[in-house]
């Protein structure tokens, strides 16, 4: 088989799950969490300039199919992705995702990648981010409740970006809690497996829930939440499908991403809809203040965000050229006389194509 012509076809940059594997390990995976996060903080810097929408949902009894698109005027983004919390127990994952950037002065694409593996990185080092700014200073212990796919993601983001060294953990299932124990052996943490949520959180500064449930699920109450802790809490980001008690949510300062989208998806979809809270783009360029004490809850209602995925996609895209980590996709007709698209098929009936 001959290769098309190239002046027929424009050629997509691919990123498959095997290629953003092999760029993890090349790049090595806390520099890569600590890239995406730095992205990720630059384009919270350019918050204003972003087209901003909540994701468009398309919920079932089982699930969620989302889109989530964004522009910064000059490139565009969207993320397909699932959450399916049933989908363990047939052997497959609850979040999947894939991505795009697109050129907006042409419209054409210009990066296809898997973000599966990409959406982990990204939430934790959205995670972590947003815990340089609340959490307690000399933070080293964190509690993770849900020992799931993005568990250990979050733990690497952790220990990169916020110095996090002690993890205790808990998970309603114990292998999966074994697995994390597995997965993080030898990777420099002090690992604790706990025998339930209330001893998982004991002497930790910083609680992540990352479970997934469709429900309104209480993995931690206001009693277990001490003074000055930060909760990372991840898991509730859909209508119907919440972490933590709505007292804790009173007792806390709430930060988030998108108010709009996160009042939809997020814990404080419990609350009223005038529930006071903090955008982190706000936080982040010193525009409002983020931990006052040392007493203060803070907590981040995460639900991701448009931007962070494309602020993934464009640290991945960075890469390409120097790893060489993709493949060219025939993904766009691009007939040489633009209005030509049906001579063009009629010509590949002949074409060794
Ligand atoms: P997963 O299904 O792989 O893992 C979830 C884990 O939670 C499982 O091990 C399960 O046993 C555990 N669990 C369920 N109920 C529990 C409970 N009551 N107490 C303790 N553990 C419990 O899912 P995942 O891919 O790790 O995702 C975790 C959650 O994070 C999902 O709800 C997902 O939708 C969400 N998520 C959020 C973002 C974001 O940006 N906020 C990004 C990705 C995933």
């Amino acid at each position: 088989m001959t290769a098309p012509e190239p002046s027929r076809l424009a050629y997509v940059p691919f990123v498959s799950v095997a290629n953003m594997m092999r760029l993890i390990h090349r790049i090595g995976i806390s520099e890569m969490l600590s890239g995406v996060a730095a992205y990720i903080e630059e384009d919270f810097h350019r918050w204003e300039l972003f087209d901003k929408t909540p994701r468009v949902a398309s919920h079932s009894d089982v699930g969620v199919i989302e889109l989530m698109p964004t522009s910064d005027g000059a490139v565009y983004g969207f993320k397909y992705v699932n959450g399916h919390p049933k989908n363990t127990a047939e052997g497959l994952q609850t979040v999947t995702a894939f991505g795009l950037l697109a050129d907006v002065q042409t419209g054409y694409p210009v990066l296809l990648s898997e973000m599966t593996v990409l959406t982990a990185l990204r939430t934790a080092a959205t995670s972590a981010l947003v815990a340089k700014y609340l959490a307690p200073e000399g933070a080293d212990t964190m509690t993770l409740i849900g020992n799931g796919a993005q568990s250990e993601f979050q733990a690497m983001a952790f220990r990169a970006i916020c110095g996090i060294r002690k993890l205790r953990l808990y998970d309603i299932d114990p292998e999966a809690t074994r697995k994390v124990m597995r997965n993080l052996a030898g990777q420099g943490f002090e690992l604790t497996a706990c025998g339930s949520a209330q001893e998982a959180i004991e002497g930790a500064q910083i609680i992540t829930t990352c479970t997934a449930d469709k429900q309104y699920a209480t993995i931690l109450t206001d009693n277990m939440v001490g003074a000055g802790v930060h909760i990372n809490a991840i898991g509730g980001d859909c209508p119907g499908k919440t972490e933590l008690h709505k007292d804790i949510l009173s007792r806390a300062d709430v930060f988030v991403e998108y108010p709009p989208q996160t009042r939809i998806e997020g814990e404080i979809q419990q609350m009223p809809a005038d529930f006071p809270v903090t955008e982190m783009w706000e936080v982040i360029t010193g525009a409002a203040k983020g931990r006052r004490d040392a007493r203060q809850i803070t907590l981040f209602d995460g639900v991701g965000f448009a931007t962070e995925d494309f602020s993934a996609l464009r640290y991945l895209r960075d890469q390409l050229e120097t790893t060489g980590l993709y493949e060219a996709l025939d993904m766009i007709a691009d007939p040489d006389d633009p209005r030509d698209l049906f001579g063009m098929l009629q010509r590949a009936k002949t074409a060794d194509l």
